[in-house]
């Protein structure tokens, strides 16, 4: 298995060449553009490891995943999906362009920036206990105390993050969001600031993969839970190319603009991966060819016959 997780990084490292690392948030332009870290976690709870795995790099869009499954925890799917829709979208992640329009009463759904502003909104407690929750939780699910997150990423993207703040102050304006708006975005901040490598990323494939055992969820079962981050992820974590990767991998995943993937492999298994350089859509690069090419040789899929 390490040989052919090698051999799958070496086949696409040509891939880091013709994407390029975020800059939006200045910070993000310090990745090397040549980095690959791999995990894969087997059902028998294997790390299978290659390229820089012991790389940190702050997981972005990917905490989205986690302010959700607090957001649900915290008020029941209904009331969540009161104020953030289920639906994919053709839009960029950032976009806020159909928000105005009187017929939108929400966004698209949680993966995206303005359904993720929605979502970190709803986590019960202050700003400090929001973000306090958000990193416990990524604790619990990598089993990994020493999760922190990155001071630098998130002064820089709280210093340019005029977009996001735009599209938080008119979801204000329309009363989708309630709250300390200023407060709302520090902690979104934040949370895209938190820090992990490719193992911690493959742990939190796996923990959805095998269905969000251990987590105390009093407002839906764990099952019904397992359900919807999968099918949110199929749907919704590759941005405005979901459908396409979900037809040309089929594994529910969420991406993120520092080049992380992460990835819920059917049968309680995961995968990690890091490359900083990205596709237009904001999808790593290289990461898409080594999931593809992983999915392929594994028999990955959800679609497989
Ligand atoms: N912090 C990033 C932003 O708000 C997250 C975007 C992403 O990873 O897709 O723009």
């Amino acid at each position: 298995m390490d040989q052919l997780l090698n051999k799958i990084i070496e086949e696409n490292r040509y891939l880091t060449e013709l994407g390029k690392v975020a800059d939006y948030i200045p910070a993000l332009s310090k990745a090397n553009a040549n980095d690959i870290g791999l995990c894969f976690i087997d059902k028998e709870d294997n790390i299978h490891k290659s390229g820089c795995h012991n790389s940190k790099f702050t997981i972005q869009s990917i905490s989205k995943v986690l302010t959700l499954i607090l957001a649900i925890m915290d008020n029941g799917i209904d009331k969540v999906l009161d104020k953030v829709g289920l639906e994919g979208t053709d839009e960029p992640f950032n976009s806020f362009v159909k928000l105005d329009l009187p017929n939108i009463k929400k966004p698209a759904n949680p993966l995206i920036n303005s359904g993720a502003i929605v979502v970190t909104s709803l986590i019960k407690g202050d700003d400090f206990i929001r973000f306090q929750r958000i990193i416990d939780l990524a604790k619990f699910i990598t089993n990994n105390n020493e999760i922190g997150f990155n001071e630098d990423v998130y002064n820089s993207e709280k210093a340019t993050g005029s977009r996001n703040r735009a599209m938080a102050y008119l979801m204000s304006n329309k009363g989708i969001i309630d709250g300390d708006v200023e407060g709302i975005l520090d902690t979104y901040f934040k949370q895209c600031s938190i820090e992990m490598d490719v193992v911690d990323l493959a742990r939190i494939g796996k923990f959805i993969s095998g269905g969000c055992k251990g987590l105390q969820v009093p407002t839906i079962n764990n099952n019904e839970l397992t359900i919807l981050l999968k099918g949110i992820l199929l749907a919704c974590g590759m941005y405005d190319s979901s459908s396409r990767y979900a037809i040309e991998v089929g594994i529910p995943t969420k991406s993120g603009v520092s080049g992380g993937l992460m990835g819920v492999v059917p049968a309680n298994r995961g995968i990690g991966i890091y490359s900083p350089s990205l596709d237009t859509h904001g999808n790593s690069m290289a990461g898409l060819g080594i999931i593809k090419a992983l999915s392929r040789k594994l028999n990955l899929s959800i679609f497989n016959c």
